[in-house]
């Protein structure tokens, strides 16, 4: 018998921590999981969840437009921001329950408070403390935002999922996922929006013709591109505006400055001085191939140890964490050819290497590109492209990375994602029937190559 009150005590119910927890229980294992916040973390509450519905709310300005080259035409559509915003706060509500009956089913004892690391095997929550023999960090990150004079003045994506009301300028800055995100989003929601990024293309680590690419197609939907900017100043009007001072001295005025530089692991005040974890730099927990800390009996994944900050990754550690500890035995998670998509507008989808990585990597590769107009734009007036190019290694004919650019990127790149760990090769790409009329066909009837580049 355990002498401990729980066998593993996991702090943070978010995407990582729940999937522990439940899986945990579901062998038979006595789990409790603290969390302060709202169930479902970042993801569900101020990340992929709301995100997406935003993201979905904000293509309807197109779809109107679109609508009238089909013959349809809607008098004056207006947006109205309390509805949009309300409406998904329920949906958040509703699966903040969804997971506190899932954790409950699986008999996970949920405890509602902040916990602290009391010693290796003590975890407090208020006035009450709890031993474990195990413990997990799965707390995930918080939005970073650079101290500047003014920097308080700036929201952050957390921020921007209950605004009271919806601006008529926006200023995003960052050039990352969520700065692009939601520079789609507002730009869809009727905002005039500046999207302001440090370096000359935003994306950075990203193929560089799909970085280039997408730049073409934000400013065709509207959107002002500010690279190679940063701001210096922000201070609030008299009449409410922010007066914005660009490092270069150039100033403008805006109604909100959304920051997207960046997530931190939410290290601080969990008592890991009471341990002997230690932190990389970046403030990420230091973890070994099996997710352990170097407190041994302390464990942590997801976000806090920054490997890669998504969501599925975050679920797939914890299902090899539960399964070396409790079920069928040690196994190591892959990061390799991870499948992931920008929700920009239009969407990025992207496997496997880039083509600068691919070229460093093989003696020569293959590039097949193609760029057409989307069907569902035909009978309109457009410039919105798509693109898709796949990366062969010719000495084996195996695809090594495959982008796109265009409506519904994320969804096929995770069906090529699934190729592409299957070690697909062009020839059975090329084998495969495609399915018509589709933008998907295009994976499979690219028979030209665009480019051959040798090291
Ligand atoms: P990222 O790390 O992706 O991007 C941060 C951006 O901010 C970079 O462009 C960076 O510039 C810039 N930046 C950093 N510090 C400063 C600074 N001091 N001043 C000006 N610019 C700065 O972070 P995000 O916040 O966009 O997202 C965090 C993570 O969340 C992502 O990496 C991703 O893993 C995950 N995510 C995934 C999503 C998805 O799957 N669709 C959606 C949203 C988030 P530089 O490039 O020059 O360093």
């Amino acid at each position: 018998m355990s002498t401990y009150d729980f066998d593993l005590f996991v702090i943070g119910a978010g995407s990582g921590g729940v999937r522990a927890g439940r899986m945990a229980a579901a062998k038979g294992v006595k789990v409790a999981v603290a969390e302060d916040m709202f169930l479902g973390g970042t993801c569900v509450n101020v990340g992929c969840v709301p995100k997406k519905l935003f993201v979905y709310g904000s293509h309807f300005s197109e779809d109107f437009h679109v609508g009238n080259s089909f013959g349809w035409s809607v008098e004056n559509p207006t947006f109205d921001w309390p509805t949009l915003r309300d409406n998904k706060t329920k949906e958040i509500l509703r699966l903040n329950g969804i997971y506190k009956t899932m954790l409950e089913k699986a008999g996970v004892e949920l405890i509602n408070g902040r916990a602290t690391i009391v010693d290796p095997h003590t975890v407090a929550v208020g006035d009450q403390q709890y031993t474990a023999e195990r413990i997990l960090v799965a707390v995930g990150g918080w939005p970073f935002v650079p101290e500047f004079p003014g920097s308080e003045l700036a929201i952050s994506s957390n921020e921007a999922f209950y605004l009271e009301e919806f601006p008529k300028r926006v200023i995003v800055v960052g050039g990352g996922y969520i700065a692009i995100e939601f520079a789609g989003i507002f730009n869809g929601l009727g905002a005039k929006t500046d999207l302001v990024y440090r370096g000359p293309l935003f994306l950075r680590g990203f193929d560089n013709e799909v970085r280039e690419f997408l730049a073409e197609q934000v400013k065709v939907k509207g959107m002002n591109l500010r690279f190679n900017s940063d701001i210096a100043k922000l201070e609030k009007q008299d009449n409410g505006e922010l007066l914005v001072t660009f490092a270069d001295g150039s100033t403008t005025t805006t109604d909100l400055v959304m920051y997207a530089t960046g997530r931190k692991p939410k290290t601080a005040n969990l008592g890991l001085e009471n341990t002997q974890i230690q932190l990389a730099d970046n403030g990420a927990i230091i973890v070994n191939d099996d997710f352990q800390t170097h407190e041994p009996s302390i464990y942590a994944l997801g976000d806090v140890i920054d490997r890669v900050a998504l969501t599925p990754v975050a679920l797939g550690e914890a299902m090899v964490l539960v399964d070396a500890l409790y079920g069928n035995g040690k196994r190591q998670i892959s990061y390799d050819d991870i499948p992931t998509a920008v929700f920009s507008q239009p969407n990025v989808g992207t496997v496997g290497l880039t083509q600068e990585q691919a070229a460093e990597k093989y003696d020569e590769i293959a590039v097949y590109r193609s760029t057409f107009k989307p069907m569902k734009l035909s009978l309109g007036e457009t410039k919105e492209r798509i693109l898709m190019k796949l990366l062969v290694d010719t000495k084996t004919d195996k695809i090594v990375g495959a982008h796109m650019v265009g409506p519904e990127a994320g969804e096929m790149v995770q069906l090529i994602g699934v190729a592409i760990k299957a070690g697909a090769t062009k020839a059975h790409f090329d084998s495969t029937i495609g399915v018509h009329p589709t933008a998907a066909e295009e994976w499979v009837t690219m028979r030209d190559v665009s480019e051959i580049i040798k090291k």
